[in-house]
Parts: structure tokens; sequence; C-alpha cells
């Protein structure tokens, strides 16, 4: 295959033993919203990034060639009618699926079923457009031409409340799109897949719902850190990423959470420990720290195991530092068969040693269930709500595209330490209630 083939080292691994895989909810989330990860391995039916890169060397027999055969295959996880949900196999001699025309993006094998489908999916067409070019668009951020970087905050962490302020804050970003726009992978890509390449507008709006996915794990850090009054510039600070997933951590690299030190300019030293059971080995797999880490850099390292566990067996016995803030990106508890097993521990850990943890979930339904399991624990929640920082790109449901998206990050709560009895009752709590 012609040209530099832009992958990631052998190392990087997914495990697929993962205990969360099917029990606590984790794989349910990872496939209803694919995380970067899963974009090209799902798609391509592969286990991990050896496979793939095999593949691309051409090493693997029945894989793909060249990045044609390589979107093909991508593009055929989502060869099923929408209608009736016959895929490819199950077709007639001489049937086709065809494409709805105006999305490019779902299926049918007969104008009866798409007849039948569009009071359903008129109402998703213009969003699963949207997603169509995303999903394509996406590749860029595995071959590193996205994120595209960003300045240094010019204004103060907590004046700055949603997509508007920070992009007030970065100025024209049309020259940054327009540098993805007319980079030599973005024309492989065009070239390589079965539709027309998008207009420039189309194009730069899809660069931009993928590179905000990115920055929205660090701008929710931050709002995080703001919410528990934890100010980097203050001290140096330790925050537990709790539950990273395949989705966070394949491809991490050690420049992941830049955001912070932009957002935060000059701080005393802020150390992200991604821990989970299905993290991901590669660059980030190092040490955490005992000690502070660098001023000014954020400092990322990651840790393959149960949170309680890492607690137990780091923290406790003084080889990592405590964590001023926990924070977890849809961790779907809600969703699980054996929260006993998975989350619980981690959690009643969170409450008993009354540390500040934020979470944030896909949406709303989430966030309400997510809220009972917290109450039931008798957790003291000190507020949820929709993250200002929410991604801004749609995942639909792939084997139910018309249904509302999900968006990655979307909803937030936060809570510390236990409940006590007297603030339900406190008559200062009670008068606030009623006083206007
Ligand atoms: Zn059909
Ligand atoms: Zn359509």
């Amino acid at each position: 295959m012609a040209g530099h083939v832009p992958s990631l080292p052998e190392s990087f691994a997914p495990g697929i033993d993962g205990v969360f895989s099917d029990r606590a909810g984790f794989y349910f989330m990872e496939s209803k919203v694919p995380g970067l990860s899963k974009v090209i391995l799902n798609k391509l039916n592969m286990k991990d990034y050896g496979e793939y890169r095999a593949a691309l060397d051409g090493k693997t027999k029945g894989a793909f060639r060249n990045y044609k055969e390589m979107f093909q295959k991508m593009e055929e996880t989502f060869k099923f009618c929408v209608s009736c949900n016959k895929i490819p196999e199950n077709l007639t001699e001489g049937q086709t699926l065809k494409r709805c025309v105006k999305c490019l993006n779902v299926y049918y094998c007969t104008k009866e079923c798409q007849r039948k489908d569009w009071p359903q999916h008129k109402m998703f067409c213009k969003m699963l457009r949207l997603a169509a070019i995303d999903r394509l668009v996406e590749w860029l951020m595995f071959t590193g031409d996205l994120p595209f970087s960003t300045v240094k905050w010019t204004r103060p962490q907590r004046e700055v409340k949603g997509w508007e302020d920070w992009m007030a804050m970065q100025g024209d970003l049309t020259p940054p799109l327009d540098a993805i726009l007319s980079s030599s992978n973005m024309g492989v890509l065009w070239k390589n897949v079965s539709r027309p390449r998008p207009e420039d507008a189309d194009l730069r709006d899809s660069v931009w719902r993928i590179q905000s996915e990115f920055l929205s794990r660090a701008l929710t850090i931050g709002m995080a850190l703001r919410l528990f009054g934890l100010d980097p510039h203050a001290k140096p600070l330790t925050i537990h990423l709790v539950g990273a997933g395949i989705s966070e951590t394949m491809g991490a690299r050690l420049t992941d959470f830049d955001e912070l030190d932009r957002m935060y300019s000059g701080h005393q030293g802020v150390e992200v420990v991604m821990v989970g059971p299905e993290v991901v080995d590669g660059p980030i797999m190092r040490p955490p720290l005992i000690n502070f880490g660098p001023k000014g850099k954020t400092y990322i390292s990651a840790y393959k195991s149960l949170f309680h566990q890492f607690y137990e067996e780091l923290v406790e016995t003084k080889k990592a530092a405590k964590p001023d803030l926990v924070v977890g990106f849809h961790p779907g508890f809600h969703a699980t068969q054996g929260l006993g097993e998975g989350w619980l521990p981690s959690l009643l850990l969170l409450r008993d040693y009354n540390i500040p943890s934020f979470f944030s979930v896909f949406n709303e339904m989430e966030l309400n269930n997510s809220l009972q399991i917290l109450t039931e624990l008798e957790m003291n929640i000190k507020g949820s709500g929709q993250n200002p920082f929410s991604s801004q790109k749609p995942e639909p449901v792939q084997s139910s595209p018309n249904n509302p998206p999900s968006y990655c990050n979307s909803h937030f709560f936060y809570f510390q330490g236990l409940l006590e009895e007297e603030q339900v009752l406190q008559p200062d709590n009670y008068r606030n209630l009623w006083t206007l």
C-alpha cells in the first residue's frame, strides 16, 4: 500500500477479557456509543490494533489490502435495511441495499421498505447526514491530523461557562480547520470512500464536532474542579479518572489533557491517573506519581485495575498520591446487573473516604437512573445537570438509527461523602425550599 500508514504501536491491544465487558454495562455503553477505539476496530470486526496493522500491511488474509477496502469494510457494518433489518446475505438474487440519498447513512432493501420507514426516518435524516460524515472524518483522529492545537486561555476558568466562551478565546478557527481540510489524509479519505466529498463548510463542522468530543474531556474535568472549588494554581492536584475504558485509553497520547495546561497556565502540577480494568497498554501506561507532578504540565499515567483495588494496592500503601478529585466518564453503572462486583465497592469507597467525585453520562435517562442509585447509597449528591461542555458530535444508535442520538459527556452529576440525616431535615434547608 502506498504512503505512510498511520497506526499506533503494536503494543496497543484492547482487553477482550475485561471483567466489566458484559457485567457492569461498559460493553453495553461502548457498543451503543462507540468511542474512538471502536470506530475502526468495531466496524472492521477486528479485535485489536495488531490485527489492524497486520491487515494494513497485507499480512492478514481476508482483511483488506488498501484504504478503499478498509473504508468499504467500515461501511459494510452499516449495511442492513433499517426498515426490515435484512442484511446483504439475505437479499434475493440481483437485489442490493440502497442508501437514502439525503443522509447517505441508512440503507433499504426495497422502495417499499424506504417508504414505510420515512415517517420515522424523516425526523433523523438530517442528523444522520452529519453522523455519516463524522464517522469517516473521525479517522483523522486516528491518523494524528486531529486534534488541532488550541490557544492558551485568556480568561480565568470560572468565566468560561460553555463552548461559546471557549470559542471566543480561540479567535478564528478557520485556519486550523482549513489546514485539516487540505491535509493529505483528508485527501486519502475522500478518494477511497464510496461517496462524494462533502462541501467544505460541512467538513469544517464535522472536524469541529470531532475535536469537541476530544476537548470535552479536559473541559469537563475543569468544570468538575471548579464545582468542588479546587484550583491547580493554589496547589498541585491529583485526579483519578475511574472506569477508564478502551475508548479513553486506546490510542491515548501523553498530551491528551494539555487543554488543562492552557486552562490553568502555570499551574502547580496536575496529575491524571486513568484507572480501569479495561485500560489499554500504550505510552500512558506508566506508574502514577507519589509526589507532585511537574509544574505547568499535566502528567498522565494509567493503571489497569478496578478502582477500589488500585486504591488499596497503591494509594493506601503510598505508592500513589491520594486523589483530590475523582472523575468518571460514562461509568454506565445504571445499566449494570452486577453493580456489586464492579462499581459498588468503588462507589462506597468514594463515599466513605469523602472524595470529591464527578461523573458524566450520555443522556438524561442515564442521569436519572444514576442519581437513583446514588440516592439509594445515601450519597451526598451536590448537583447535576446538562454539561455545557458536552461533545457536539451526535452518536446514533447503530443498530436502530432512527432514534435520538447520544452525546458524550452530555450530562453530569457530582457528590461527596455520605448524606447526613440532618441535611434532609435541617430547618435551614427546609426554609430554603419555601423562601422565594
Ligand atoms: Zn427492507
Ligand atoms: Zn436519510
